[in-house]
């Protein structure tokens, strides 16, 4: 880098890019971040970041960065003042408000801190009187974190980071934590190597952690995840497996175990593509550990049925008796870095809001007529683009406030610029339930403000008092989520604190549906690629490095039947688009089925997904 490190002003922050909340350095020096240190007396991974953590700080000084307020002028978007922009957003919201609240919608990335995404909340819920409120996690991890509230009473984990090396097994589903919480993959890769700690994996495709010694690897047709957990959890109810007595005091026990007398192990074998025997092995050896932890990522989480999931996974680890004590439990991985916050929060909508893909299909409909997005790119990240798009182009006034000119922002009325995480004073929540501070490092670029500022002036705008800074709004934070109520926002130090739950238990029968498959298709599976997270990591050098643009992966069998070779380009289309993509051939996926991460603006994979449980396409070269 450009300076001695003895030459730098040294921040300590919080990563701002995967829900495992790494603390890490920032080395700063004429208003700009040289680079982030590896300081091994930092957090519960001594100091070890990713790609992402490590080299992916260079967004900060992107040339790319937006510096002022930009209006829509004859159909051009053209640089404003502050009083200009937020004067034309206020009034937009008076009007909102008045005319009811509910033709106003606004989708937030759960990236903002946790004092941003209150105040947002209140912006929405109490000034405006709008219900609709939402963010990408409405897809898969707010289900999952909601059915966690239903089976154990607080929307997040009943388990914390600490637990992968207290475990005795760890039974991880879904997920390649080396590519999605890549510190979270060297705890598993310690856990396992250096303490022995055995891993059963769950999943549709074949990732690292399978190479891991003794790592047992299930590999299930995609779909049938709830079936599969259903199959296991008969398993131990039939076998009376771990501690029966204690499981039947659970409430909703009898109403389960009737569930369950309906789940044919062979048919469940059958549908997610494994044997009886397996099935069988691995519920006896996650019961006979001590202490099982089992780690399900946000991406497990389909569409219309996250919460269900959920159930299925916490419903196993209950009557198996997992939950409750140190190296148990089910920790639940949330893709962003505060992702955990925005479940606590209640970031989604309440009472007859709409959820994200019901505020979309309202802009169409003519229902929702503002639109504000908050840092989400839905454009790139949501399902069916072309949709996407529609929805945008209908709403009559859409505001967006982010670091860049997305393709998002640029279809908006009005564009914000904001603070990255190192121009910012905050928290957030990281998967292990962790609250922890991040901390200013440089001046806003340009005229850039903080998401804080913004809403705090157009709450004020809207008639409510205004905030004097974060410790404020966590105060109200802290009177009002239970979870929340014994910290304190000058407290945390550089370590932060984890908060306490006591777990309430309930078993929640759920049935899985059988996808449909199609002919002569294959499914689509998307995800993030590696070093990759969400689309902020675009702007970032390293994981730009390791991987610059999207790609389709197929099995080998795949590959070798369609008669296309690696870097070739292939064509997948669904009944809503189509893409070219160049091919990657490996084995990690099973034969029948196509992975494509969907980060990528460019030839984007979200021009054809729909959002379906399970989607089918056709790949051709
Ligand atoms: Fe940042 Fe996540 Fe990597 Fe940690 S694992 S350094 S939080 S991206």
């Amino acid at each position: 880098f450009k300076a001695r490190w003895w030459s730098l002003n040294k921040v300590k922050t919080v990563c701002s890019y995967c829900g495992t909340g790494c603390n890490l350095t920032l080395g700063v020096k004429d208003d700009k971040v040289l680079t982030t240190v590896y300081d091994e007396d930092q957090g519960f991974h001594n100091g070890q970041l990713c790609t992402r953590g490590r080299f992916g700080y260079q967004f900060v000084n992107s040339a790319s960065r937006l510096t002022t307020p930009l209006l829509r002028k004859n159909g051009k978007l053209e640089p404003v003042s502050w009083d200009e922009a937020l004067g034309v957003i206020s009034q937009r919201l008076v009007e909102g408000k008045a005319a009811g609240g509910s033709t106003v919608a606004g989708l937030v990335t759960p990236r903002l801190t946790n004092e941003e995404l209150y105040l947002f909340k209140k912006l929405f819920n109490g000034a405006i009187g709008s219900d609709n409120i939402d963010h990408a996690a409405g897809y898969a991890h707010e289900a999952l974190t909601v059915g966690a509230a239903q089976s154990v009473g607080i929307p997040a984990s009943p388990a914390v980071i600490a637990d992968i090396q207290d475990a005795d097994l760890l039974l991880v589903v879904k997920t390649d934590a080396y590519e999605t919480h890549p510190v979270l993959g060297f705890e598993i890769n310690l856990a396992v190597k250096r303490k022995g700690v055995k891993l059963r994996i769950v999943s549709d495709k074949r990732g690292k952690l399978a190479k891991l010694p003794g790592a047992a690897t299930y590999l299930h047709k995609p779909g049938y995840e709830i079936q599969f957990f259903n199959a296991l959890a008969k398993v131990v109810v039939d076998e009376g497996l771990g501690a029966p007595e204690a499981a039947a005091t659970i409430p909703g026990y009898g109403e389960f175990k009737r569930s369950l007398e309906s789940v044919s192990l062979p048919q469940a074998a059958e549908q997610c593509g494994v044997t009886v025997d397996e099935l069988t092995a691995l519920a006896r050896d996650y019961v006979a550990a001590p202490k099982a932890l089992i780690v399900m990522p946000t991406g497990m989480g389909y569409p219309g049925h996250g919460s269900d999931l959920a159930h299925a996974v916490i419903n196993l680890a209950l009557v198996a008796g997992k939950i409750g004590a140190a190296g148990g439990g089910v920790l639940i991985l949330g893709e962003k870095n505060n992702s955990q916050g925005a479940a606590d929060l209640k970031i989604h909508p309440v009472a007859a809001g709409k959820n994200a893909a019901a505020i979309l299909d309202g802009c169409i409909a003519g229902a929702v007529k503002t639109l504000y997005i908050a840092g989400e790119n839905p454009v790139v990240s949501y399902p069916n683009r072309k949709q996407v798009e529609l929805a945008i182009d209908k709403a009559e006034f859409v505001i967006v406030q982010d670091l860049f000119l997305t393709d998002t922002a640029a279809k908006a009325d009005v564009v914000l610029p904001v603070c990255s995480f190192a121009e910012k004073e905050g928290t957030y929540t990281s998967v292990g339930k962790a609250v922890q501070r991040i901390h200013k490092a440089i001046k806003p670029i340009g005229l850039a403000k903080s998401d804080f500022e913004i809403f705090n002036q157009l709450y004020a705008a809207l008639g409510g008092d205004k905030f004097a800074g974060p410790e404020q709004v966590f105060a109200e934070i802290a009177a009002t989520v239970p979870c929340y109520g014994a910290i304190e926002y000058a407290a945390l130090g550089d370590t932060g604190a984890i908060y306490a739950v006591t777990p309430k238990p309930k078993l929640i029968p759920v049935a899985g549906a059988v996808p449909n498959a199609e002919a002569g298709k294959l499914a689509l599976v998307t995800g993030s690629a590696l070093n990759h997270c969400g689309t902020l990591s675009l702007h970032g050098e390293g994981p730009m490095y390791v991987c610059p643009a999207g790609y389709a992966e197929l099995n080998i069998e795949d590959a070798a039947r369609l008669g296309v070779n690696q870097d070739e380009l292939v064509t997948l289309k669904s009944s809503v688009g189509e893409v070219r993509l160049k091919v990657k051939v490996g084995v990690r996926l099973p034969a029948g089925m196509v992975f494509a991460p969907y980060h990528f603006a460019e030839n984007s994979i979200n021009n054809v997904t729909n959002g379906a449980a399970v989607q089918w396409v056709s790949v051709s070269k």
